[in-house]
Parts: C-alpha cells; sequence; structure tokens
C-alpha cells in the first residue's frame, strides 16, 4: 500500500502534500487493477490447462476408437491453424472493378450554351437547369 504523507510526518506539513497524496491514491489504483489482471490471467491459464486435458482426452479417445489417426489429427489441426488467405486482389475482374471506382458525376445539358455539364456546376432557374458560367453572365 503506497504511503500517504499526513501533516507533521515531517515535523511540518510540506507544500507537495497534496500532490504526494493525491500520486499515491493513484498509484493505489494501478496496484489495484494489476492485482484484478492478475487474477485473471491466473483464471485464464487454469481454463487452458482444463481445455488442454479435454482436448487431449478427445483426440486419445478418437484415435483409440479407430475414428481418426494421430496423423489426420495433426494435419486437421495444422490446417486450422493456418491465418486465412488475403482477399484476392480487385484485379481484373469487371464488377469488382466497376464497384471499387466511383460512378462518373452525372451531366446536364444548359439550356443557354447547350453543353453537357456536371450537374453539381449548375443552376436551376424557371426557364431550366443553366451551367454556372452562363448564370454568372
Ligand atoms: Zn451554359
Amino acid at each position: 500500500m503506497p504511503q500517504k504523507i499526513t501533516t507533521g510526518v515531517f515535523g511540518s506539513a510540506t507544500r507537495d502534500e497534496p500532490v504526494i497524496n493525491a500520486n499515491a491514491d493513484e498509484l493505489q489504483r494501478v496496484e489495484d487493477d494489476v492485482s484484478a489482471v492478475q487474477a485473471t490471467v491466473g483464471k485464464q491459464a487454469a481454463e487452458l490447462q482444463e481445455l488442454r486435458v479435454v482436448v487431449m482426452a478427445l483426440r486419445q479417445i478418437l484415435v483409440e476408437k479407430g475414428a481418426s489417426t494421430g496423423a489426420e489429427l495433426d494435419d486437421a489441426i495444422e490446417e486450422l491453424s493456418r491465418p486465412p488467405p488475403p482477399p484476392p486482389a480487385l484485379g481484373n475482374d469487371p464488377y469488382r472493378t466497376a464497384a471499387a471506382t466511383p460512378a462518373p458525376e452525372p451531366t446536364v445539358t444548359c439550356i443557354v450554351c447547350n453543353l453537357a455539364v456536371p450537374t453539381s456546376s449548375t443552376v436551376i432557374t424557371a426557364k431550366g437547369t443553366v451551367c454556372d458560367s452562363c448564370f454568372d453572365r
């Protein structure tokens, strides 16, 4: 337990007493957290040991009953232990590349200059859609 200081320990109260005591409280909280983590790790180690025994018992039964050989079980374990393969590169798949490429912005024909312009560069007027350039004139 972190030692707190109280007025009088050094004959008189030190100016740093509040800081020292706050640090002692913080240290106590950290020590409590570490204790909790240690307890959890201890429980998990016990559970892991139990699971290891169960797996070894199941393996022994499977081999004894002739359901599988030890080598088959080892192969199956190795197979399941491998990390999954990386996702395929987008490469030449037209569907994937189409999905990965953003769709071009739709265009609108300006009623003044008759040019096709992106919809975000237009203004809708009472007479129709006008491009920003024509609108500003
Ligand atoms: Zn225009």
